[in-house]
């Protein structure tokens, strides 16, 4: 916690350490009272007490009897992840994907199809609402009762109003009132946020990235953007538009039109929609036959196309993706030399193939970083693969239950309350 004003409560206190306590069992750091007092610093007492609550709640169970370190042995602490489910969708450009989850982000239940975001919200979000019934119908045993909804979507959110913010590819989104739609129907709490985000959540509570307190997610899809986690919490920044990397202006020439209308931004020259393109140009001037062959099936050329092509030798889309590499690599030297993150997770379609983009990004960021921020600088891939949007949408939901303003507004009546009568939450 940051340092309190001399008004500070006792019972803000208490919130505090409680919070910090859940956290510690949650993420499975701390798993006995002893494990507790030397990770908190917080005395035996306090440790002792804010369990028994967490106990009482419904939180934190006591199970087996631990290793002993000499006294009598410890009893170990677990988090409930069974205490209550979630429900979480994923919206990509071209595909919805939903799942129901217990606490921990273990998915119970999952569907995915293809769909058209540009279809606009009531579409879109009309196919959620009845993918969540068959799927909160067919799921056997969900235990305890719903405690949240996390909708995840491929643009920019202002996440205090879960409303999307000029979604460049989400037409008739702009300002749609995402989270009253869903609160309308689940008496639960609803958060939204953009797939980035929930990428970068996803890592860190339950993939490559767990045990890392300053993180940068990477996400190379249609477009670029980055996730951050700082200090072992989200940073959204005061708006939510954090991480937006993407739209950092990296050339000076006006013919980079970039779909922000900005001019020489990094997206318009290594994002999958850049990719597509140059991939193209290279096949219809006959540089590379595989593009060729990917044009002339299809009638266009993908990002996909091209990673595929340089996974079999292709040397021009080895080239491209080379470059794209180089390109992402040299914003996020910068990314690393202002924010000194131990690891850089980078993800999204076009990152998932092959091995020339990431060694690229790789290559320049160590190479143009300062040596005292790479010294113990991690580069790797995402591990989360297709179900990455769910598994963090969840971690995002839970995320927010727990945190402490949240967790104050709920805590008495003992499960999660709607979003009406909770802090809109940030
Ligand atoms: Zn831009």
């Amino acid at each position: 916690m940051d340092s309190h004003p001399a008004s500070t409560t006792s019972a803000e206190d208490a919130l505090d350490t409680l919070s910090s306590v859940l956290d510690e069992i949650r993420s499975a750091r701390s798993r006995s009272r002893a494990e507790l007092v030397a990770r908190t610093g917080l005395s035996r007492g306090v440790v002792a007490q804010r369990v028994s609550e967490l106990i009482e709640i419904g939180l934190v169970v006591e199970g087996d009897v631990g290793p002993s370190t000499g006294g009598r042995p410890p009893r170990q602490l677990a988090f409930r992840a069974d205490a209550g489910h979630v429900l979480v969708a994923d919206l990509g450009a071209t595909s919805i994907d939903v799942a129901v989850t217990d606490l921990d982000g273990r998915i119970l239940g999952h569907r995915d199809e293809p769909a058209d975001i540009a279809a606009g919200p009531e579409r879109c979000l009309g196919r959620v609402d009845q993918l969540f019934t068959e799927l909160a119908s067919a799921t056997r045993d969900l235990p305890g009762r719903l405690w949240g909804v996390g909708i995840g979507v491929p643009g920019p959110v202002d996440f205090r109003s879960g409303r999307p913010v000029s979604p460049p590819i989400m037409p008739g989104w702009d300002g749609y009132p995402v989270r009253e739609r869903f609160a309308t129907r689940h008496d639960a709490p609803v958060w939204v946020d953009n797939d980035v985000n929930l990428l970068a959540l996803g890592e860190w509570r339950s993939g490559i990235a767990i045990g890392h307190d300053n993180v940068v997610v990477v996400k190379i899809g249609t477009g670029i953007g980055a996730g951050i986690i700082s200090n072992g919490r989200m940073h959204r920044g005061a708006q939510g538009a954090a991480g937006d990397v993407g739209h950092i202006q990296v050339v000076d020439d006006v013919s980079i039109v970039c779909r922000c209308g900005n001019v020489g931004c990094l997206e318009a020259l290594a994002g999958g929609s850049a990719l597509a393109r140059i991939g193209e140009l290279a096949a219809l001037d006959g540089r590379s036959d595989r593009l060729r062959v990917a044009l002339d099936q299809h009638g266009r050329v993908t990002a996909e196309d091209v990673s595929r092509a340089a996974s079999f030798g292709d040397a021009v889309a080895v080239g491209m993706l080379t470059d794209a590499g180089h390109r992402v690599g040299l914003t996020l030297a910068s990314v690393v030399n202002f924010f000194n993150p131990s690891l850089i997770v980078v993800g999204g379609g076009v990152a998932q193939s092959g091995d020339q983009l990431l060694a690229a990004i790789r290559e320049t960021v160590y190479r143009r970083s300062l040596p005292l921020a790479t010294r113990e600088l991690l580069v790797k891939r995402s591990s989360l693969g297709a179900l990455a949007g769910v598994i963090g949408a969840s971690s995002m939901v839970v995320e927010q239950l727990f945190s402490r303003d949240v967790m104050a507004r709920w805590l008495r009546s003992g499960a999660p309350i709607p979003h009406e009568t909770a802090v809109s939450a940030g």
